[in-house]
């Protein structure tokens, strides 16, 4: 679950972002649209605990992170919060197997190995274990990057324009895998992103496969005007961004 309220940011020199608030329950796909410079990398930023708002209330999977200590935030978002960078970070001297162990070494978390495995294979990527990620193409490399954010089973899972620069095929498979795959953790999904293919490919993957139930999904707008945003409201049947 995330909830806000009032919740505001202030870059050094820079005019304060405030956001509109936000309820999303546990279980829930919050669509967090708006053009490129409106917050939104921002926002997901303070839902991750990686920087502290400038104002107002924020409580992520039951922990309210305002007033937080760096290293106890770092701790609660090891135990608690997948995220998917848009820029991917693996490290590109080790192997994928070895990027996903260095997620567990820097958790302080002791190492699973058969998690690992899980994961990749959830993912259909158990054969490019032991390859680089300079012989991986940009999908194969995201499912990385995805089975990492997965892998301590976090009860929320954010994507930072996930669809970027991704062809059509490859942008449905990108948002089918992030929907699959927190809904069979039961974690919270946040896509933040300004491609208007999302809300769409979203609602046509939200049919509730394998015998579950469609996930509840909300979107919210951000807009660098307050009279042309909106606070988290559900997404209707039918509808586009
Ligand atoms: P989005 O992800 O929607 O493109 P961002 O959250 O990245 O938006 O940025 C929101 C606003 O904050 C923009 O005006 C951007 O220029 C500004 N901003 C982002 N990062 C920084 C930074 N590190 N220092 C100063 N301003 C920043
Ligand atoms: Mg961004």
């Amino acid at each position: 679950m995330i909830r806000t309220r009032s919740l505001a940011f202030c870059y050094s020199g820079g005019q304060p972002l405030c956001f509109p608030d936000a309820d999303v329950p546990q279980g829930a796909v919050l669509l967090l649209s708006g053009a490129s410079g409106s917050g939104k990398s921002t926002w997901l930023s303070m839902v991750a605990g990686l920087v502290a708002p400038a104002g107002g209330q924020l409580e992520v999977a039951g922990q309210s992170l305002v007033g937080l200590s760096q290293s106890a935030a770092d701790a609660w978002r090891a135990r608690n919060l997948g995220f998917l960078p848009q820029r991917l970070h693996l490290s590109p001297a080790l192997t994928v197997f070895d990027n996903l162990a260095l997620a567990y070494w820097a958790a302080g978390v002791t190492l699973d190995r058969a998690r690992i495995q899980e994961c990749l294979t959830a993912l259909g990527i158990h054969d490019l274990a032991q390859r680089k990620p300079a012989q991986l193409s940009g999908g194969q490399a995201q499912r990385v990057a995805l089975a990492r954010a997965v892998l301590q089973r976090p009860q929320v899972l954010l994507a930072d324009e996930p669809s970027a620069s991704l062809d059509d095929d490859a942008a449905r498979d990108a948002v089918a895998l992030l929907q699959s795959t927190s809904q069979s953790e039961g974690a919270t999904l946040v896509i933040a992103t300004h491609d208007h293919r999302v809300a769409a490919l979203l609602q046509a993957e939200n049919t509730g496969k394998n015998g579950t139930q469609p996930a509840q999904m909300l979107r919210m707008q951000l807009s660098k005007t307050e009279h042309s945003r909106f606070g988290a409201q559900a997404i209707k049947q039918g509808e586009g961004v």
